[in-house]
Order: C-alpha cells, then structure tokens, then sequence
C-alpha cells in the first residue's frame, strides 16, 4: 500500500513530493512481452513513484493485466498499479480481479469505467449486473481497506461530458467516493492542465491531479488518438511538426522538444508531477528525463 518511500501516494504528494510515474500496456505476443520488459528495466533506475499497467478493451486483458502487476510487484522495487475498468464485468467478477490483485501483493487500482465497445464517443451500455460510472467502481474498491484508488481526469472535459463544470462534478464524485489521486488523460498545451486544475478546486475535488505526458514522435498516429478524445492538436503544435512530415528523426527531435517545454510547462504551473505514457519504450521518457534533468 505504501510507494516506495513508506508513504501512501497520497501522503506523499500531500507533502510535496513530486510523483513520476510510467505506463505501461499488457502486450500482444512474446516479442511484445521482451520489449515490455526491457522498458520497465530500463526505467526502474529512475525510482518512479508507481508504474501503471492499463486494462484492455472489453476486460480482454484481465489475466495479463493481473500477472503484470504481480511480476512488477514480486520482481522489482517498483510500485504497481492495475488500471481496472468496469466494461463487460459483473460487480461480482470485479470483485474476484480485486481478490487476485491483492493475492498477488496489488493494492493500488486505477479505478475507471473503460469506453464503450464501440470506442471512445460511441454509447454506453453497462453490463447487466455491472456498473454504470467509474464513481461506482471506486466506491467497490474503497469498501477494501487494502486498496488505495486512482481516477481518470481529463484536460479538456471527457468526450461525452455535458460540459466542462459537469466534468468536474464527475471528478469531485470519484473523489467523494474514496479516490486519492488522479492521473490526467495526455496534456496538450499546460493551460488546460490549469484550467481543469482550477475547476477540480472549485467544486471541491480535492486530490492531487497528475497531468499524462505523451511525447509526439508520429503526427498522423497523435492526430488519430487526439481525435478518440474528441480533441485536436493545437495548431502551434502542428506548425512546428510539419516541417518534418518526410523527416522522421527530425519530427522525432521537435516532439521530444515540445514534450519537454510542456513538462516543464505543467511543473513551472505547480503540478504534482507526471505521468508518462510509454507505449511499452523506454528511449523517449528517458529522453525527456535528460532533458528536464531529472536524475536517477
Ligand atoms: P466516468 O468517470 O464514469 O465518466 C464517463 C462518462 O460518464 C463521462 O462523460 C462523465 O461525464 C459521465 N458521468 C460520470 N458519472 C456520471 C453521473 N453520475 N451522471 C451522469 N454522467 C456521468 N480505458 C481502458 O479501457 N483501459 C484503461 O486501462 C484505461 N486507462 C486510462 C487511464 C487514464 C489516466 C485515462 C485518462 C483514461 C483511461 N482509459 C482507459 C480510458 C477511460 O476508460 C475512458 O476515457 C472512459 O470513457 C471514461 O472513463 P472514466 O473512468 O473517466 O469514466
């Protein structure tokens, strides 16, 4: 339950410190399984705060989430956290995931409601005898006193959110409902990392809010994934990547670039601190790590 420094996420960023965490996605096949590794060695020098391992479109990848997060936690001195979401789960089949986590020596849960079968935008339809809203899931959780929770929150309002003042409401619920910190769908410019900041304060969702990093080193792959939220790229991003669209070692360079202003953008604006999005490599978090001279 504690993070490396005997304290609970929590306390530790009541005090101050600032978190750097890593994530990570449960790979496809054995070669996806040795770069998966690889990363995570190559980043446990960094002494992150946690690493986090995502779960799958559909539950599909419930076992795979579930032995990742036992291998971390049983084979590194790294802190693990199983995203969990509620798409096709019963309560009853959330509850026996809870079970093998804690087995496994997990206690730490990113608590989420997944996007609907149909992908990000498409309606939702909970499962019967499932749950409807991410709140829920972490009230399931927070009923174990061995589980501490982290929630989703998002830059620019959630795709579906009526609006942005109902997009906090929604994170002020999940706190209320036992969640400690929450970790931000990726950043594209620090001021609406401010503004959702700002709008969490003032309907009282008072934890601490760590802003998603994603380093743009392919443009056409970034616009597709920014569009899944229902967002764009800001232009001023574009401008900058453009030049490099038949230059793939030179785009390579500016999105790191860009990445590291926007870190030290969102630490500058007070944030907690990071969360990196690693698609299972090491090379372009270490890179902004370099960069921003955050040491082993
Ligand atoms: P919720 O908080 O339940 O919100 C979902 C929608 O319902 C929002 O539009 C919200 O406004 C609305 N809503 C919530 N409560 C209420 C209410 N009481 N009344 C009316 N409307 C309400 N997906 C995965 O499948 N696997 C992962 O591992 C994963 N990891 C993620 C990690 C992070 C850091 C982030 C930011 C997202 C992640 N996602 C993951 C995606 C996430 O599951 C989707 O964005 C999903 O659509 C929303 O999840 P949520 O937990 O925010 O849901």
């Amino acid at each position: 339950m504690s993070t490396g420094h005997g304290l609970s996420m929590g306390e530790l960023l009541a005090r101050g410190e600032r978190s750097f965490s890593f994530e990570f996605f449960p790979p496809k096949d054995a070669a996806g399984e040795e770069q998966l590794w690889q990363a995570i060695t190559e980043l446990e020098p960094y002494g992150p705060t946690f690493v986090s391992v995502t779960y799958g479109a559909g539950g599909s990848t419930r076992d795979r989430t579930v032995a990742i997060t036992a291998r971390i936690a049983r084979e590194t001195s790294m802190l693990p956290v199983a995203h969990l979401t509620c798409v096709g789960h019963t309560t009853q089949e959330l509850s026996a995931i809870l079970d093998d986590l804690a087995s496994a020596g997990v206690h730490h849960v990113m608590a989420l409601r997944g996007d609907p079968p149909g992908g990000p935008g498409s309606p939702w339809t909970p499962t019967d005898g499932g749950l409807t809203y991410a709140s829920e899931l972490v009230a399931l959780v927070h009923r174990r006193p061995d589980m501490r929770i982290g929630v989703a929150a998002f830059p620019e309002g959630h795709v579906d959110a009526v609006d942005l003042e109902q997009d906090a409401r929604v994170l002020r619920a999940k706190y209320d409902a036992g969640a400690e910190f929450a970790v931000t769908d990726m950043v594209l410019r620090a001021s609406d990392y401010v503004g959702l900041v700002e709008r969490a304060e003032r309907v009282g969702a008072d934890l601490p809010i760590i802003p998603g990093i994603m380093p743009i080193l392919n443009l056409r792959s970034m616009e597709r994934m920014v569009e899944f939220s229902g967002r764009q790229l800001p232009d001023e991003v574009v401008a900058r990547l453009a030049p490099h669209a038949e230059d793939p070692a030179g785009l390579r360079e500016e999105g790191i670039a860009i990445a590291t202003e926007l870190c030290e953008a969102l630490l500058d604006a007070g944030a907690p601190g990071l969360h990196f999005y690693t698609l299972n490599r090491s090379r372009a978090t270490r890179e902004i790590f370099a960069n921003l001279r955050i040491t082993v």
